[in-house]
């Protein structure tokens, strides 16, 4: 069976979860702190703060750039889901957004503008499958505009400017995204006083942490705001600590067999749209195609599975969700509609071959050709 994912680990993270285990200290520990820095210079930046996951990045660094009730943020349907409950777990309202076009599935800024109002007071930006938005024009938008772009990243850790040019960005350490730490998460932010609320509600919103307090530095605390505890333990900064050194060499893997992919699906298959193309900038997260109109997407991944290939929908749009549905009824996006219904996203990680990816492309043709 040839996985979508596949988190690479070995004897490293083992041993570097045996020695967090020997030296007694569990949480928010020294390994926090070096993870916490490691992460922050391979993005080119000071500093940077660890979660327990994406979800809980998200959510505090709305919180951190003092959104909340009555604000409207701008977010794209074509994104997990915790990308839009995020909004709603600080009490603003999202308002969905559609993609630039299909094979561009980006958040569109034309259509972002149009449905800005008085209220609109931030923008997340999805980088769809690892590939970059346009950081430059989000930034220069948003400035005229004078709202806040945030970054949902969990698909892009490392690659070009990725958290340097937004007000925050999240990342994810689940275990399918470029590197794990079985769960977890990082906020990058530019303005220093973003990181500190960030952290201060990370941890119940108390005045120092407990790492301080062991050192000696600080005898109490005060609490100064409602936190929560979304802290990352030692065992998953260790995990990151190990993994992080090793996620440019894993991303390159990603692009060059994302690369291939596009070579052979021309070949094989010109009716499949792949989006974005070689040039653009990724981290290469997910292997996206768009199948010919009037396909029967399920039946292929029947067909695919039964081959031995894992295939996936990157993503049901939000705004179909039932839950959403009752919330925001009538909304149409007609781009993101359209992507949503022919999407299939093929395998991809840093533990395949050619040869996986040369027989996948053939299964996936001869898919497109079996009579059932
Ligand atoms: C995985 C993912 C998340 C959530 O990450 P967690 O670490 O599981 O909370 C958020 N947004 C996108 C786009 C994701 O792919």
């Amino acid at each position: 069976m040839i996985s979508l994912s596949a988190p690479i680990l070995g004897d490293e993270e083992k041993q570097a979860l045996c020695e967090v285990i020997d030296s007694g200290w569990l949480t928010m520990g020294d390994r926090v702190e070096a993870f916490e820095k490691a992460f922050a210079a391979i993005h080119g930046v000071a500093d940077a703060v660890a979660v327990n996951s994406c979800t809980a990045a998200l959510h505090l660094s709305l919180k951190a750039l003092g959104i909340g009730p009555g604000d409207e943020v701008l977010v794209p349907s074509l994104t997990f889901v915790a990308t839009v409950n995020a909004v709603l777990y600080v009490g603003a309202s999202p308002v969905f957004v559609d993609i630039e076009a299909i094979d561009i599935p980006h958040i569109s800024i034309d259509d972002a503008k149009s449905k800005m109002t008085s209220k609109t007071k931030a923008v997340i930006v999805m980088h769809y499958g690892g590939y970059l938005v346009d950081l430059k024009a989000w930034r220069a938008f948003t400035d005229v505009s004078g709202i806040l772009l945030l970054e949902d990243a969990a698909h892009a850790p490392a690659v070009g400017s990725v958290g340097r040019m937004s007000d925050a960005a999240s990342f994810s350490f689940f275990s399918n995204k470029n590197m794990s730490t079985a769960e977890g998460g990082m906020v990058l932010a530019t303005d220093k006083s973003v990181l500190e609320s960030t952290r201060r509600l990370r941890a119940h919103g108390m005045s120092t942490d407990t790492l301080t307090r062991h050192r000696g530095h600080a005898y109490s605390y005060d609490v100064t705001l409602l936190g929560y505890n979304y802290r990352m333990d030692e065992l998953r900064a260790a995990m990151g600590l190990v993994q992080l050194p090793r996620l440019h060499t894993w991303n390159n893997k990603r692009i060059e067999l994302s690369n291939f992919y596009r070579h052979l699906l021309s070949l094989h298959t010109p009716e499949v749209i792949v989006p974005f193309n070689e040039k653009h900038q990724t981290a290469a997260h997910l292997l996206p195609i768009l199948l010919p109109a009037g396909k029967n997407r399920l039946k292929i991944i029947d067909y695919l599975r039964k081959e031995g290939i894992q295939s996936s929908i990157h993503y049901p749009p939000i705004h179909h969700f039932s839950f959403f549905k009752e919330k925001y009824p009538c909304i149409i996006l007609q781009k993101t509609e359209v992507f949503c219904q022919r999407e299939l996203t093929l395998p991809l990680h840093p533990s395949m071959t050619e040869s996986d990816v040369n027989r996948i492309v053939l299964t996936l043709n001869n898919s497109f050709h079996y009579k059932s």
